[in-house]
């Protein structure tokens, strides 16, 4: 092998996305002495900045797609190398790219994320939504679309069926109602109006900063913001680029092809049983027995016995680790969602890996009030918290898990209401062991808060109700709040002098 084709490197973090980044930079600036490479397939890696400690756990950060010239500029022992990694040999510390590279390394960190959990492969029909190359094809063809059909209930769906507008939506639902994974029944019911209601307007800007590559590189990798055959510009659909986060639609206009705002209708505990071409459609006896169902190129069955015709669907069910390059001829304990197990310092079974983000799955004993979700939030933390645990590893030094992990925190938005989630906001393994306050006012707040023995052990936040710290507060110092009964959601009483 040539020699040039070679590299050692005292750390190697392979994924360019929140998870990886973090790392990689954490390790960089603990050891700037040590060579540290980033290895990923994209050519645009993922940056957070503008970040902010809102309360002890909860924070908040926007997150910009950068050339990753700007991180080899920031650490000058921080190595950039854009090449999908085809193969792992963990027993001799080594990584192949699909570009003939071998790179050895000593401590290696695997951040890869997950690629959408798609309800079928292969169907142009069916459309996931991942990354910024994805976003795009999606908005390309939903400005032709008159139908749409959204299977999922999770974040992304979520975000979709709120910020479509100009096009029919058929959200399949699995659940009793929208959004299980986040909220329960009663901030649905909240939720669910906004869905009729014209959406606010607001400016397309970008938050996000956006880099265009042009030239040589346009032909290797993802050009972002560029029009053209997107598809035929990658070098294989197979290397993902990074996840997107919560402001992924900013900027792009997911307008369909009909002059209506909103126009949803949700089918409860529904899934998708099967999917019909246009022939394929017509020859199947579905044909005459649903016969108002209009020409449509593709037409999904659901489970709840309807068939509804559109213009594409899409499958925004979940993700799966993307851990497949890793795992030939290696032994990884892998977790029952397939990511990769991890300890609590972020070990794989494996020798010198470690794992961070959305490919691998917390194996520690959690704290009673964390649970893993696969957000931004945990990606930077579990990167940062993996980047420190490698370094106090080779400095043969100890370290304890994180405060971030003690507590359950995550700020979003839904349906263009702020969104916080505290704990075991959803009452998750407690069964009936829990007793559930909530104060709504419609159109305004919706505050749920899980007690368990007296105690606080979750919050759902919907509005500008300015009791984040506060319950932040009452969960982690777990005080019993049996006193002050339903007072605890009182308006008119100034919580936060209340336990001051
Ligand atoms: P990723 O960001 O997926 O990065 C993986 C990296 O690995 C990429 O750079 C990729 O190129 C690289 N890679 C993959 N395979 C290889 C290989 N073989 N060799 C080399 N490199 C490789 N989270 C929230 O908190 N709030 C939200 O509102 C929210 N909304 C979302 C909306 C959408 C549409 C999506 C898709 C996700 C959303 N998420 C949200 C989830 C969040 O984006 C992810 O949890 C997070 O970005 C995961 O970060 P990561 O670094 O683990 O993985």
């Amino acid at each position: 092998m040539a020699a040039n084709t070679e590299k050692t490197f005292k750390f190697v973090v392979v994924g360019g996305g929140i998870a990886g980044v973090t790392c990689a930079e954490q390790l960089a600036s603990q050891f700037p002495s040590a060579d540290v490479a980033l290895l990923t397939a994209a050519p645009l890696i993922k940056a957070v900045c503008n970040f902010k400690q809102v309360s002890k756990t909860l924070e908040e950060f926007d997150v910009e797609e950068r050339p990753s010239s700007v991180l080899e500029e920031k650490y000058p022992n921080l190595r950039v190398i854009q090449s999908a990694v085809k193969a792992l040999h963990a027993q001799q510390h080594t990584l192949q790219t699909v570009d003939g590279l071998e790179i050895h390394y000593e401590k290696l960190c695997i951040c890869s994320g997950g690629r959408p959990k798609l309800l079928t492969q292969d169907n142009p029909y069916v459309l996931g939504i991942r990354d910024t190359d994805s976003a795009q094809e999606f908005q390309k063809r939903l400005s032709k679309a008159k139908r749409i059909v959204v299977v999922g209930n999770g974040g992304i769906a979520l975000e979709l069926v709120y910020e479509v507008e100009g096009c029919e939506v058929i959200w399949a639902v699995k659940d009793k109602a929208i959004g299980n994974t986040f909220f329960d029944a009663g901030a649905a019911q909240f939720l669910i109006p906004s869905l009729d209601t014209d959406k606010p307007e607001r400016a397309v800007t970008c938050k996000r900063a956006r880099y265009t590559i042009e030239g040589p590189a346009a032909t290797q990798g993802l050009a972002v913001g560029g029009g053209g055959d997107r598809q035929g510009q990658r070098r294989g659909l197979e290397e993902p680029g990074s996840a997107l986060g919560p402001d992924w639609h900013e900027g792009i206009s997911l307008r369909g092809a009909e002059e209506v705002s909103h126009r949803v209708s949700v089918e409860y505990q529904s899934e998708v049983k099967q999917i019909y071409t246009h022939q394929d459609f017509l020859l199947s006896p579905l044909a005459s027995q649903t016969p108002d169902t209009g020409s449509w190129p593709v037409y999904a069955q659901l489970t709840n016995g309807k068939t509804f015709g559109c213009d594409f669907i899409v499958s925004a069910t979940g993700v799966v680790p993307n851990t497949e390059p890793f795992l030939h001829g290696n032994s990884f304990a892998l977790a029952e969602d397939s990511g990769l197990k991890v300890d609590d310092h972020m070990m794989t079974s494996e020798p010198d890996i470690y794992a961070a983000g959305d490919v691998c799955t917390a194996g520690w004993e959690p704290s009673h009030l964390w649970q893993q979700m696969r957000l931004w939030t945990q990606a930077r933390q579990m990167g940062w918290y993996a980047g420190r645990c490698m370094a106090a590893d080779v400095l043969s030094e100890t370290i304890e898990l994180d405060f971030c992990f003690e507590l359950f925190s995550h700020i979003t938005k839904f349906f263009n209401y702020k969104v916080v989630l505290l704990g075991k906001f959803n009452g998750q393994g407690l069964g009936l062991n829990q007793e559930l306050l909530v104060r709504c006012t419609k159109g305004h707040e919706y505050v749920k808060v899980v007690l368990s023995g007296g105690r606080m052990l979750g919050a759902v936040l919907i509005g500008e109700t300015d009791l984040e710290e506060t319950f932040e507060n009452l969960i982690l110092n777990q005080m019993d709040l049996t006193p002050y009964g339903e007072e605890l959601l009182n308006p008119n009483i100034d919580i936060e002098d209340y336990f001051d």
